[in-house]
């Protein structure tokens, strides 16, 4: 099979899951969710869009699908008249960064780590890069809030940031933890099993009782919820381990019922959230 062969198959199934796409969007409701005096976050489709509104004006935390973009300003408009001044990109994926040419055009400052513009280019995303990038952190002062802006260790991409607001003591997670489903890591840019352990360790000694986490996917929790999260990841991968060093391969792995018990709780039932990506990404790290 030749190469325009198959360019000419791969633009088909895109291009029509992409029709698909921008048909399911006309049914798509944005809730918002409140989360403290000035903090919400806004459920639509794609990961969740963390505000924070007040005098200074509108940050935004990712920008959900670029069709969705007059349903996300409708939504913001009943928690605050005030402009959109910033966004920033969680990581790189479209669902969290489709939105950024639209609001970018409005006069929104797209703002993330500098591994989301690179890694865009690298998987030849046709999305928005952010405008603005930063190394390690970068803080917002607005809104009498203090919104720390820092990137990760490489866990679900190689460009995820979490987002602390101070005050408020909220925490947004970017697609590192999702709060209903096992961990998606995206080994394709930079993703890592134990990498996404580490972070969920970080994430734990960044929290106290009353910290409010919104994560990437899922209604929003606390740390207790991570805690459970670390303990099925760490048992997870110590029953990988021991099936590695019984000489077992990826297929067995796959097929065996080593996340039954956690399946209930965990399983989205989808690709994205469901244990075979996850079990995947953890028997190619742990069996080198
Ligand atoms: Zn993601």
């Amino acid at each position: 099979m030749n190469h325009n062969y198959l360019f000419l198959i791969f633009s088909l199934c895109f291009g029509m899951s992409s029709i698909n796409l921008a048909q399911n969007f006309s049914d798509v409701k944005m809730i918002i969710h409140p989360v403290s005096k000035n903090v919400s976050y806004i459920e639509g489709r794609g990961g969740n869009i963390g505000v924070i509104h007040g005098e200074d004006g509108v940050l935004l935390i990712d920008d959900q699908y670029a069709p969705l973009t007059e349903k996300i300003i409708d939504a913001i408009g009943t928690l605050s008249s005030k402009p959109i001044k910033f966004i920033i990109n969680t990581h790189m994926h479209p669902d969290h960064t489709g939105g950024n040419e639209n609001f970018g055009r409005r006069g929104a400052l797209i703002v993330g780590h500098e591994n989301v513009r690179s890694q865009m280019r690298i998987a030849g995303y046709n999305q928005t890069p952010p405008f603005v990038t930063f190394s390690k952190d970068i803080n917002f002062h607005i809104n009498d809030e203090n919104v720390h802006v820092f990137k990760v260790p490489n866990s679900h991409t190689n460009n995820d940031s979490f987002i602390k607001f101070s005050n408020a003591n909220v925490i947004h997670t970017g697609d590192v933890f999702r709060s209903e489903s096992y961990p998606y890591i995206d080994t394709n840019n930079g993703g890592s099993f134990i990498g996404t352990i580490k972070v969920y360790e970080l994430l734990i000694e960044l929290c106290d009782k009353n910290t409010k986490i919104i994560p990437g996917h899922g209604k929003q929790t606390n740390v207790e919820t991570v805690k459970l999260a670390i303990t099925m990841l760490n048992e997870i991968k110590s029953r990988i381990m021991s099936m590695i060093e019984e000489g077992k391969n990826l297929d067995e792995i796959l097929s065996s019922d080593v996340t039954e018990d956690y399946d209930k709780r965990w399983d989205s039932g989808r690709r994205i959230g469901g244990p075979d990506g996850m079990l995947t990404a953890a028997y190619n790290e742990l069996v080198k």
